[in-house]
């Protein structure tokens, strides 16, 4: 029998890992310089946790959520994004009593039944930041530059900003009326899906993909201008700063995402270099959830980005260089004393923090060569009886080609 990884889950590989590091080591420089500490929560929750935060009536958890009982009986999911776990730590261990605004990151796998296609896999990885405690609108601007520094600082472009504002429980309500009106009027000519919508969440119908839908809901009214005073100041407010930061921007009324708890600003990044799947990453601000779940009124915003999808843009776009790290040396040994002596000196040289190789098949120097190539070694030095007997070897640069003489106590000096 041969074993294949589950249909839209991923290995990855040893040639990609280099830039997975790299991506994150970026990610984590990052959140450190804007204050944002991370947190790590575990892969499964209870179910009832992401039902009522993301929202009953969402895809997310009608149809892709990973649920299952354990063996008491009760209901766990895997968590399939990074919110509700978060803020389920930040009301379970009081961490709003500690400061009153709290800056928390994340990375880590996700995990939906997506049907699987380019860009949408079932365990897939996001890295994302939550602040909680504070309504200004200067975080909701933070969380839309904390991907875009990520991208930037990665070579990422070109990228679009779409951001709207999906309004509050004062503004939406009668706002929704008036959407269920318009939609009603228009409703045997709208998808299924759509249809399905129109009465429960008949936001998510202006976002549909659907060519027809679009066409049908053109003249829909929409949220962004049927904001209240206090949203609208708010809304304008994000759209001042993103001005002052020099942040290019477009308003696209039809965003609402696929998470119900959002309220005021919902944004997205997308990058053309993605096909159909093209959105890198999305957040929003969500004030109600934090009582939804339990916790004391805190309003947040936060955003989540997609790391496969950023692996596929830096492929297409030419990924950064100098993700792959070979040895800083490979010693190559021909006899049995020889092999004997790379093996301790690798390993010494390992403790004083060095990354050093040798070889373990017994290969002919010819193939550790070879070998000492592949691995992209910076120096190589051959050892024999020779070497041994004289105390010193040759040190081979192996992009210069440069050789010198070093004694074999000096080598450590001679490596950095
Ligand atoms: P969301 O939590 O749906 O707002 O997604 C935020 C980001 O996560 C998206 O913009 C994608 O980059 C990524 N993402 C979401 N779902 C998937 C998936 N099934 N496969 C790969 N990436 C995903």
């Amino acid at each position: 029998m041969k074993f294949r990884s589950i249909k839209g889950t991923k290995d990855i590989l040893p040639e990609e890992s280099g830039l997975w590091q790299h991506v994150e080591a970026v990610v984590r420089s990052v959140m450190h310089r804007a204050g944002y500490r991370e947190i790590r929560t575990p892969v499964f929750e209870q179910t009832a946790l992401f039902a009522r935060s993301i929202g009953e009536l969402t895809d997310i958890v009608t149809k892709e959520m990973y649920t299952f009982p354990d063996r008491s009986g009760e209901s766990l999911t895997l968590k399939p994004e990074g919110t509700a776990s978060v803020l389920r730590a930040y009301i379970q261990h009081n961490l709003g009593e500690q400061a009153p605004l709290i800056k928390l990151s994340y990375c880590g796998p996700m995990f939906r039944q997506e049907r699987p296609q380019a860009g949408r896999l079932r365990q897939f990885h996001q890295f994302g930041a939550e602040a909680l405690g504070s309504q200004s609108p200067q975080l909701d601007v933070e969380m839309m530059l904390l991907p875009l520094h990520v991208y930037g600082e990665l070579g990422v472009k070109p990228l679009a900003l779409n951001i709207n504002s999906v309004g509050c429980e004062k503004c939406r309500p009668a706002y929704k009326d008036k959407l269920i009106v318009a939609l009603t009027k228009v409703f045997d000519r709208l998808s299924p899906e759509s249809q399905a919508r129109v009465q429960q969440n008949p936001m998510r119908v202006l976002d549909s993909k659907n060519e027809g839908d679009q066409e049908m809901t053109q003249a829909a009214p929409l949220i962004k201008d049927h904001l209240c005073t206090e949203c609208r100041t708010h809304f304008e407010e994000v759209q001042s700063l993103l001005h002052a930061t020099g942040t290019p921007f477009e308003i696209n009324g039809r965003l609402v995402r696929g998470l119900d708890y959002y309220t005021k600003t919902a944004f997205e990044i997308t990058s053309s270099a993605l096909g159909s799947q093209d959105a890198l990453a999305g957040g929003g601000r969500y004030d109600l959830l934090v009582e939804e779940l339990g916790g004391k009124a805190t309003p947040g915003v936060g955003f989540a980005a997609g790391l496969e999808r950023l692996m596929i843009v830096l492929e297409k776009t030419g990924a950064p260089a100098g993700t792959m790290r070979g040895p800083d040396l490979f010693i190559a040994a021909i006899d049995d004393p020889s092999r004997r002596w790379a093996f301790s000196k690798t390993q010494e040289l390992r403790k004083r923090g060095f990354a050093v190789e040798t070889d373990f098949l017994q290969r002919s120097l010819k193939a550790q060569m070879r070998e000492a190539n592949r691995q992209q070694a910076r120096f190589v030095m051959v050892i024999g009886e020779t070497e041994l007997q004289a105390g010193a070897g040759r040190l081979k640069h192996m992009v210069g080609g440069e050789e010198r003489t070093v004694p074999l106590g000096e080598l450590e000096s001679a490596l950095v």
